[in-house]
């Protein structure tokens, strides 16, 4: 069976983010499990979506429970094992090889970063830049407008020396129907006195100026070039500040192209709903890479769909494994256990009905779990070497 085989692979999940290893109650792991700003979709109620059946499923078994325990059994186990115990079965149970952490703004303490989550769960982890979040700090921390965006570049750059990629949430702050083009010195420097003077005092900015934004993804893509890493994409699925008409990435077709000339990867996260669009930009542009990430450890039984539509025309050398997990070590688990019993399905499928060969099916599973991540993120030469790491 191809699941066997799949089941032995090693996984490379290129993109997640930290999680907290406090102890909580019911209440404080729903407000963790929505992206709403809406205190009435956290709490309790977070449960009664397909993440809530999948913790009861599968979690439940991980901690020597029976599957489908009440919530309430489920966080007694989780508090009497302590929240250490827990998230390094659930994380040692994901069998992934190596992770990559998107660490936010890095200032959060109650999220492990990846130093912190190899130490204490065990898996491999390097670390994702946000790029507008340094750009953030980076503003909040003088006032020299001339020189800022210098400073930017400068501490970008030494911040990749130790960093596997670099990532844009663009998508939530213009969404794609921008610009795309490289502003001039004259544009930007309007451009920031325009945001900076609108900046409260005291609280974290947020960029959300189209040309710095712009700007900031030229630079980003002269680190990446550099140092031979992509940039990540967060596309569609996300919280209520993503624009999701404007998160279409096909309105930055012209930015992908510009990469491609420049030799700078791009790879597109989550996707949903625009899988199809992702497929197409993935098979037009030899730089474009994309995952289904999210909706694994967040959809329903049904979101095998998604990863069989995501399977339609898009090349086997340009899909990506990811969890987009964050928070809670429960969603690591969920995402690998059904990424790898779902993609077994469909190749199983296609090698029963003679579409395709066992041998290319083992191929292109090899390719998805972890070749395409371990050569685009050079990752071998960051000293990750994932068949040393299999399940
Ligand atoms: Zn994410």
């Amino acid at each position: 069976m191809i699941l066997d085989e799949i089941l032995q692979m090693p996984l490379l999940d290129h993109h997640a983010h930290g999680v907290t290893l406090e102890e909580l109650n019911v209440a404080e792991m729903g407000d963790l499990l929505n992206e709403s700003s809406s205190r009435a979709l956290g709490g309790a109620k977070a449960f009664d979506k397909p993440v809530g059946i999948n913790i009861r499923a599968l979690c439940a078994p991980a901690l020597d429970l029976e599957p489908h325990v009440s919530i309430g059994s489920y966080m007694d186990r989780r508090r009497e094992l302590g929240a250490l115990e827990s998230s390094r079965r659930l994380v040692a149970g994901s069998g992934m090889s190596a992770v990559l952490l998107d660490t936010y703004d890095r200032e959060q303490e109650s999220i492990t970063t990846p130093q912190h989550f190899e130490s204490q769960l065990g898996t491999p982890a390097l670390e994702v830049l946000r790029i507008e979040s340094i750009f953030e700090n980076v503003a909040r921390s003088g006032t020299d407008t001339a020189g800022l965006m210098q400073r930017f570049g400068d501490e970008l750059s030494a911040l990749a020396q130790n960093a596997a990629g670099l990532k844009s949430i663009i998508a939530y702050r213009t969404g794609f129907q921008i610009d795309s083009d490289l502003p001039d010195d004259g544009e930007v420097s309007a451009a920031l006195d325009e945001w900076l003077k609108d900046l409260p005092t005291g609280q974290r900015p947020r960029l959300d100026h189209p040309v710095i934004c712009a700007r900031l993804l030229w630079i980003a893509a002269d680190v990446a070039r550099d140092r031979h890493m992509p940039i990540q994409f967060h596309v569609g699925i996300g919280d209520d500040d993503v624009d999701m008409p404007a998160n279409d990435p096909g309105h930055f077709s012209g930015f992908f192209a510009d990469m491609q000339r420049l030799g700078v990867p791009v790879t597109l996260l989550h996707c949903y709903p625009y899988v199809q669009t992702a497929q197409w930009l993935a098979d037009i542009y030899d730089n474009v890479y994309y995952d289904i990430g999210f909706m694994l450890p967040f959809g329903s039984h049904e979101i095998s769909r998604v990863l069989r539509e995501s399977m339609e025309i898009g090349p086997f050398h340009k899909i990506l494994y990811s969890s987009d997990a964050f928070s809670l070590a429960e969603l690591f688990y969920i995402s690998a256990y059904r990424f790898r019993r779902i993609l077994a399905e469909v190749l199983q499928g296609w090698v029963d009905n003679d579409y395709c060969a066992r041998a290319d099916a083992l191929r292109i599973a090899e390719r998805i779990c972890f070749l395409n991540a371990q050569e685009l993120y050079q990752l071998e030469y960051r000293n990750i070497h994932p068949l040393e790491h299999t399940p």
